[in-house]
C-alpha cells in the first residue's frame, strides 16, 4: 500500500511575515500528520532555514524547489544537494516545467539533478508533463516517457524506488484548468506501467502526485483514483486553509 504525498511549491512567492503567517496557519491541522500522508513544504531557498525551525517537532517535512547538478566548485548561484541536506532538505523538485521552459534545462539535466539529489540523500520529486500543442497532436504519452527514460538511463529504473514523480501538465499549472480526473488517472497509470515493464516491485512502490490546479474543490476525486498519490501544489498552496484542505481529502 503506498502512502500518500501532497507538497507545497510556493513557488517565487512571500517573504518573512507571510511565511511565518502561512506556517503557522498549517502548523494546528498538519503538525501531527493527515492519514499518513507524507506532507512537504518547498519554499524559496533564502526560507528554508526559517521554515524548518517553524516545523520541527511536526510531522511536515521541508522541501526545494530546486538542485544544482554539481557537488560543488565554480557555479555562481547554484546550491548543491549537500548543502540542502546540510539544512534539514528531505525532497528536492527536478525538472518542473517552469524551469524546463523558462531555464532551458533539457530532459538530460534535469536528469542529472535527479541523480545529484539521490547521492546526497534527497528525495528527487521528479516533474514530468506535456505541453497543450503536444497534448493536442496526441504525443502527450511520448513526451512523458522521453522525461523518464532520460531519467533511467542516468539513474536506473530502480532509481524511482526513491524518488516521486510529479505528472504535471503544463497547460494546467497556473491556469485554473485541471485535468479532468480521467486524463490524470490514465497518464498516471500510463507512467505507473511503463516503470513496470522494467520493474514491476519500483512501479507499485513509486508515489506518483498529480500537480496542476489542484485546489479544495477537485483534490478529492482526484486523490481517489487508484494511480493518484497525492498531489504537488502551487498557488493553492499559498493559503493555509486551502492547502490544509487538500491534505485533508486523501482518502
Ligand atoms: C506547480 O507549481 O507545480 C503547480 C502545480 O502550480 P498550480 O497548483 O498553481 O497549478
Amino acid at each position: 500500500m503506498r502512502r500518500a504525498l501532497v507538497a507545497a511549491n510556493w513557488k517565487m512567492h512571500g517573504n518573512r511575515i507571510f511565511i511565518q503567517e502561512l506556517v503557522s496557519g498549517l502548523i494546528p491541522a498538519l503538525s501531527g500528520g493527515v492519514n499518513g500522508v507524507d506532507i512537504v513544504i518547498c519554499p524559496p531557498f533564502p526560507y528554508l532555514q526559517m521554515v524548518d525551525s517553524l516545523i520541527k517537532g511536526t510531522e511536515i517535512v521541508l522541501g526545494a524547489q530546486d538542485v544544482g547538478a554539481h557537488e560543488s566548485g565554480p557555479y555562481t548561484g547554484e546550491v548543491s544537494a549537500s548543502m540542502l541536506a546540510d539544512f534539514r532538505v528531505r525532497y528536492v523538485i527536478v525538472g518542473h516545467s517552469e524551469r524546463r521552459s523558462l531555464m532551458n534545462e533539457c530532459d538530460q539535466h534535469v536528469a542529472e539533478k535527479f541523480v545529484a539529489a539521490q547521492q546526497s540523500g534527497l528525495i528527487p520529486v521528479l516533474c514530468v508533463g506535456e505541453t497543450l500543442a503536444e497534448r493536442d497532436q496526441g504525443i502527450a504519452g511520448q513526451v512523458v516517457e522521453r522525461q523518464l527514460s532520460a531519467v533511467i538511463d542516468q539513474a536506473g529504473v530502480t532509481g524511482f524506488s526513491r524518488a516521486v514523480i510529479a505528472y504535471e501538465p503544463v497547460w494546467a499549472i497556473g491556469t485554473g484548468r485541471s485535468a479532468s480526473v480521467e486524463q490524470a488517472q490514465e497518464m498516471h497509470a500510463a507512467i505507473r506501467q511503463l516503470i513496470a515493464l522494467q520493474d514491476d516491485e519500483v512501479a507499485q512502490s513509486v508515489q506518483i502526485i498529480y500537480g496542476g490546479s489542484v485546489n479544495p474543490e477537485n483534490a478529492p476525486a482526484l486523490f481517489a483514483q487508484p494511480d493518484i498519490d497525492g498531489g504537488l501544489i502551487g498557488g493553492a498552496s499559498l493559503n493555509a486553509d486551502s492547502f490544509v484542505r487538500i491534505c485533508q481529502s486523501v482518502s
